[in-house]
């Protein structure tokens, strides 16, 4: 069942998962007792944010998404969210999404659907877009909302406009009762304040980076964190810090590739073949291995997700 995984990353990763390929795509975490696959030593991960529809993978991977999908599901991963980030984008990933479902050598991958706030300027009037992206969510191929948030990062951003087009998305995540994932830079105060309007949607803060206070604010709301390869980074004291200080039930784990490839591969591409060394990452400041880490992410965000029953 083993090819040759080209990648010195994928080969370090395969040495450590005993990967159970013949767990059809099921959830080796929950596989009935007597499969001799679901040891200890079975890894299985869960990417809750990536972007395999990006233009990277056709430029920077090798056999483009598919074969990035393909490596990642021998090194242990059973499942990944897609986010969308134009309405476009959005519609786009659920035919992507419908066109791998059959497909037993990639992970199970979800979409989701949403405007990114840096994207905020591509929309000319909100109201056709809120429409737009409700005649989306209607069809039911999507997961969550998103993602969606507030980007300050770039000084020339419209913030008042973001922030409706935050504020619309939500109320669609709470019309259609689902999960929203949600994007933070360098506007946490914001972000907490519009979150605050919508305590009854269940809300992702992926690839959290606030810091260990604010991280204890967002738990006592019950929302949950995903933390990536930047807890990897040498420079990353304060995420780490977060992560070590939220309750572990709320707390998932993501690739957000081809972004933010975890050290040693900091600046390279990313997939989600990397999420061994995030694993590690989060046992490390929580105290737990890497096994366990990647077991209680793995659960989390089936249950964020709201994957419990399929
Ligand atoms: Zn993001
Ligand atoms: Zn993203």
């Amino acid at each position: 069942m083993r090819s040759i995984i080209t990648d010195t990353a994928a080969e370090f990763v395969k040495e450590q998962v005993n990967i159970s390929i013949d767990s059809q795509k099921s959830s080796a975490y929950d596989a009935p007792t007597g499969d001799s696959c679901a040891t200890e030593t079975t890894f299985l991960f869960f990417d809750a944010h990536a972007h395999y529809d990006d233009a990277r993978f056709d430029d920077e991977y090798e056999g483009g998404a598919i074969a990035a999908l393909r490596d990642s599901f021998k090194a242990g991963v059973t499942a990944v969210v897609n986010a969308g980030v134009t309405i476009e984008s959005s519609r786009a990933l659920a035919e992507f999404v419908r066109s791998l479902s059959g497909d037993t050598k990639v992970p199970r991958m979800y979409a989701t659907a949403g405007i990114h706030p840096t994207e905020t300027g591509s929309y000319e009037s909100l109201p056709d877009a809120m429409t737009e992206l409700e005649t989306l969510l209607a069809t039911g191929n999507y997961i969550a909302v998103g993602e969606v948030g507030l980007d300050y990062h770039y000084p020339d951003t419209d913030r008042e406009k973001q922030i409706s087009l935050f504020r619309a998305q939500l109320e669609l995540a709470r019309h259609f009762k689902l999960p929203a994932v949600i994007h933070d830079r360098e506007a946490h105060g914001d972000v907490f304040d519009i979150l605050r309007e919508f305590p009854d949607v269940k809300c992702l803060l992926h690839c959290f980076s606030g810091s260990a206070e604010q991280a204890r604010q967002y738990a006592k709301l019950g929302r949950y964190f995903s933390f990536g390869g930047v807890l990897t980074y040498k420079n990353a004291a304060k995420t780490r810090e977060a992560a070590a200080a939220v309750p572990s039930e709320l707390i998932l784990l993501e690739t957000d590739c081809p972004y933010l490839a975890p050290s040693p591969y900091r600046g390279k591409i990313n997939y989600s073949g990397y999420m061994m060394f995030i694993a590690q990452a989060l046992g490390e400041v929580r105290g737990i291995s890497a096994y366990e880490a990647a077991k209680l992410a793995h659960d989390n965000a089936t249950a964020f997700y709201g994957l419990l029953s399929s």
